[in-house]
């Protein structure tokens, strides 16, 4: 690993909060496609419209047949979470990073255990009733999909909506207050595998006060010039590089 990141890691030891912000990049080596770019879901194969909120309020039925369709597409059966996943959870049981911004809604950062998980656009892994916020698992919604052609319906007659933050809907607030407090009060904020194009996670990294950057991504970012580290390499060799020199151990 190089100088930069040596850098990175003092600077870890030596804040008193840090905070990590991610986005697809993080689990494309867990075999999660990403939305957006060439080769993205979005595009020739999957119509975003066909997954935005009018569509869902006007057709559930039709929705989720075509929700359960992207599911498939996106989250293979033995997703798991990798190495750069494990990395942030073991830096936050080590005391050295106070909480996980996600862009992402595959569960992962769940799944490798950390625990402060700020979920920008919801998760995948539930589904919430659209009438009385009922929430439920999601493999349950996709097994009535898969097996009666038809949404799934809640005991008070309303309609489960994946817990995900679909086009046309506002991105839950409370999270997005406390993901604004944790950058602005933090002392280092890590960027990783974001392209920092969708807001408002593209902006976040400008309501740093003082806060040392890095950006952790193989393609340029707006931040990547500006930042105090511009790290382009492979997430799931300089996450855990960042484990073994702060905290000694192997992920
Ligand atoms: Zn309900």
């Amino acid at each position: 690993m190089d100088e930069h990141v040596a850098e990175l890691a003092s600077d870890l030891q030596a804040a008193d909060s840090a905070v990590a912000l991610t986005g697809a990049g993080i689990s494309t080596a867990s075999g999660i496609p990403s939305f957006r770019g060439e080769n993205g879901i979005w595009g020739e194969e999957f119509d975003p419209q066909s997954f935005h909120v009018c569509r869902f309020e006007r057709d559930p039925d039709g929705f989720w047949a075509d929700r359960l369709r992207l599911h498939e597409r996106l989250i293979p059966d033995d997703v798991e979470p990798n190495a750069a996943h494990h990395a942030l959870a073991r830096l936050e049981s080590a005391g050295l990073l106070s909480a996980v911004i996600t862009q992402n809604t595959d569960g992962l950062h769940a799944a490798a255990g950390t625990d402060h998980l700020l979920e920008l656009h919801g998760t995948a892994k539930d589904v919430v009733c659209h009438r009385c916020g009922d929430r439920r698992d999601a493999d349950w919604a996709f097994s009535v999909v898969d097996s009666e052609n038809r949404a799934p319906r809640c005991s008070c007659g309303g309609m489960y909506k994946p817990a995900v933050v679909l086009f046309g809907e506002e991105l839950p607030r409370e999270t997005l207050v406390e993901a604004r407090r944790q950058v602005a009060d933090c002392d280092v904020l890590i960027v990783a595998g974001s392209s920092l194009q969708v807001h408002p996670a593209a902006s976040l990294p400008a309501e740093r006060a003082g806060a040392t950057l890095a950006v952790i991504n193989f393609d340029l970012t707006p931040f990547s010039e500006r930042a105090d580290y511009d790290i382009r390499k492979d997430l799931t060799e300089v996450l855990p590089a960042l484990v073994e020199m702060t905290c000694g151990d192997v992920v």
